[in-house]
């Protein structure tokens, strides 16, 4: 989680904890050193600039959370990802929830790529691909939601069935159960 505080993604994380390293031994480590243990040039950068502080745990827990741990872009699972600044870190201080955008590796690249400016990876696109995408992800929560309703509801009915035959029939109880559902579903 700390070195994600401090914009490592997660393939550079694994490297650096297969070797054994913490972000203080990273520290110790010449540039050429960093580079050749296969960092990014923004991680280098990241580990020396002394500088710069993580970005703090609530903000990047929400952004990790709310996106999934996916690339609000391209949505793959199974690519590293890396939490990015939508406008840099450098030009803006900024490290709020709303500055940051969850990306794989490769649109992170391109992101800080010269294209940037024109493509998908602007601020504007980013911050677009970003509210789409946390907006599908609620989505797909409150179906999840709604398909436990659905079976407690069920549940529920079997057991009225079960016990109170003749309450099943009213009009009333299957209002009810409707009722429960849909305050659930909300
Ligand atoms: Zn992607």
């Amino acid at each position: 989680m700390a070195l994600l505080a401090r914009g490592f993604n997660t393939r550079s994380i694994e490297i650096v904890g297969s070797q054994g390293l913490s972000l203080k031994d990273l520290k110790l480590l010449t540039k050429e050193a960093l580079f050749a243990l296969g960092l990014d040039p923004s991680e280098v950068e990241s580990v020396q600039d002394g500088s710069r502080p993580p970005i703090p745990r609530a903000n990047l827990l929400r952004v990790l959370n709310e996106s999934k741990w996916t690339c609000c872009v391209c949505r793959r699972t199974a690519i590293p990802i890396v939490v990015h600044h939508i406008i840099q870190w450098a030009q803006t201080k900024d490290h709020s929830e709303e500055n940051l955008v969850l990306v794989c590796v490769e649109h992170h690249d391109e992101a800080h790529s010269k294209r940037s400016l024109s493509l998908t990876m602007s601020p504007t696109r980013l911050r677009d691909q970003k509210s789409q995408w946390l907006e599908l992800a609620r989505t797909m929560d409150a179906r999840a939601i709604l398909g436990l309703a659905n079976a407690e509801g069920a549940r529920w009915d079997g057991s009225v069935r079960t016990q109170f035959p003749w309450r099943v029939a009213s009009s009333e109880t299957r209002r009810g159960a409707v009722n429960v559902l849909s305050i659930l579903s909300v």
